[in-house]
């Protein structure tokens, strides 16, 4: 029977700078290209239908372009041993080749089980490194500069090859695997074209406003790069996006005299490179604790906090039904269209854990089932660190007026997403609940019918939330976990010097 080399697609759907696709160009052997459905991921609590639809979506995209390869995507619906199995049954597998992935405790252990299989059946599972994420590291000493030289290694461009085996069968939708597409509001196009195009878009023309603009749930839609999506489907490789914003920020600097907004360029690009750092220092947290969307990094601060699921405050949260307007028109655009902007996601874990005293879990969990970039390693790092669960970040509670005023001034924001408040006038945009009854009967926008009253005292809640969040940190078996959690995952840049201009209370006020 002929050996084979099986290129295991999962979330890295793209042909360039992808090194197990090279690597079996290069062996010679017959290839098989797989993507596989499994299932099992469907069911668990952090996977929504947007993602399984998204990566389904830019594997045919993906299928398109190994086709000029030279060589056909086989999918498949089903348990990935179970898959391999039949595979093997028919050609002999000699190696399976694929990027290590950096999942949540799911796909761990089903790596740990496909581990076991290949070394019960003699095959070789060789796992490349896929971006900035390093394996079996103890601790956080020497990270970044093993990060640094994987970004700066040479891209590879596609293979083609010689002997595939042809894939002959359909191509799976969304009713063959039984799942009901859930629309989004302007999902982005899926596939590794369209990412590519998008990068070069942020970085030709609107990554120039990127360092002031990403703060503004509407100016971020517009001047963010939006690449997250195909960064999590793995269509766009970090090294890649590194290496083109290196090479646009060198050529920005030599050509200085001649380019308007040089200086902007080079603020908002810089800032969008540390980003794109980020994502591997978050990842690499997961890596190196699989369990982290299960269990808090300080779970004696979690148990001392004693959150609380109610039902109520969970659901009215969840819809945007709180009754602060900038709050439930970010929910409302979230759940619409699958995206929102980093100071909006901060402020929403905010609200949920501060305010409200939800339990981070089940608020992260609908958070992960509404981002269409669901990445877990940012996502629970990000969760644990919004609900002060962490016990080495700072505790920061947004105030959701004060964001609503910054953001929004005029309110045209709010009057799009909460149709019930499109004829509320600006002066009372932001507090509905404080105008004149006759007011609200006129524009028929009675608080508590029309639109909720204020689900808490905003001011009040996030007062009481921040006290008790210092409180459960205070224990001295708490401090202890702290420092582990800060030895094993702490960035290790030295911290900036504090400017003596930014007194505490300007500090307390971005918030
Ligand atoms: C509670 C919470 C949950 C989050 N969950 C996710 C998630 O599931 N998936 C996800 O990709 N991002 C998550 N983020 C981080 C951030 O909000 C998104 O990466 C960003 O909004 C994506 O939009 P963009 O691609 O236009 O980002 P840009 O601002 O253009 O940044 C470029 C890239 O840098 C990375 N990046 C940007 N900000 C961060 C950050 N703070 N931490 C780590 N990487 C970052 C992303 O890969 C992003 O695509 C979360 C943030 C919070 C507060």
């Amino acid at each position: 029977m002929i050996g084979i080399d099986l290129v295991w697609f999962k979330r890295d759907l793209r042909v360039r700078d992808h090194v197990p696709l090279l690597s079996a160009a290069l062996s010679g052997r017959p290839v098989i290209c797989l993507f596989i459905l499994e299932p099992e991921k469907f069911d668990i609590e952090d996977t929504d239908p947007i993602h399984i639809h998204w990566e389904l979506d830019c594997a045919i995209r993906l299928s398109e372009n190994l086709k000029k390869t030279g060589a056909d995507l086989h999918f498949k619906i089903g348990n990935a041993i179970e898959v391999f199995e039949k595979i093997n049954d028919n050609y002999k597998i000699e190696r399976i080749l694929s990027h290590e992935e950096t999942g949540n405790y799911w796909s761990y252990n089903r790596d740990k089980k496909i581990l076991k299989w290949c070394e019960l059946n003699n095959i070789s599972w060789i796992e490349y490194p896929n971006n900035g994420v390093v394996r079996r590291l103890g601790d956080r000493d020497g990270w970044k500069k093993e990060r640094d030289a994987r970004m700066r290694s040479p891209l590879s461009d596609p293979p083609i090859f010689k002997e595939t085996i042809p894939y002959k069968e359909k191509i799976p939708d969304m009713a063959d695997i039984g799942l009901d597409p859930r629309i989004l509001v302007n999902r982005p196009e899926p596939g590794e074209n369209a990412a590519i195009e998008k990068l070069q878009k942020f970085l030709q023309e609107d990554g120039i406003n990127y360092s002031w603009a990403i703060s503004s749930p509407t100016l971020s839609v517009k001047y963010g790069s939006g690449l997250s999506p195909y960064f999590t489907a793995g269509a766009l490789s970090m090294r890649r996006a590194v290496q083109e914003t290196t090479s646009r920020i060198n050529y920005i600097r030599k050509n200085k005299s001649q380019l308007e907004g040089h200086a902007e360029w080079i603020k908002s690009l810089n800032s969008f490179r540390t980003r794109l750092a980020w994502r591997c220092h978050f990842i690499q947290k997961l890596e190196m604790e699989p369990d982290l969307d299960m269990k808090a990094q300080n779970p004696i601060i979690e148990s001392n906090m004693n959150r609380i699921l109610d039902p109520e405050k969970f659901n009215r949260w969840k819809e945007g039904a709180t009754g602060w307007p900038f709050f439930d028109a970010c929910m409302r655009q979230l759940t619409s269209t699958g995206w929102i902007n980093f100071r909006m996601r901060a402020m929403m874990m905010s609200a949920a854990s501060y305010n409200l005293w939800l339990p981070w879990r089940d608020t992260g969990r609908f958070l992960a089932r509404q981002f269409l970039d669901y990445e877990p390693g940012i996502h629970w790092s990000q969760v644990g660190m919004q609900s002060g669960t962490t016990g080495i970040n700072t505790i920061r509670a947004y105030s959701m007026t004060k964001q609503g005023k910054d953001q929004d001034p005029e309110g045209d924001y709010i009057r799009k997403w909460i149709p019930e408040l499109s004829m509320v006038p600006t002066n009372f945009i932001h507090e509905p609940w404080l105008m004149p009854e006759s007011l609200q009967n006129s524009i028929i926008c009675r608080i508590g019918i029309e639109y909720p009253e204020p689900i808490v005292d905003e001011l009040i809640t996030r007062k009481e939330g921040i006290s008790r969040s210092y409180s459960a940190r205070n224990s001295e078996e708490a401090r202890e976990i702290s420092k582990k959690v800060l030895k094993v995952h702490g960035s290790r840049r030295r911290p900036r010097r504090k400017s003596k201009k930014m007194s505490s209370t300007t500090q307390k006020k971005l918030f």
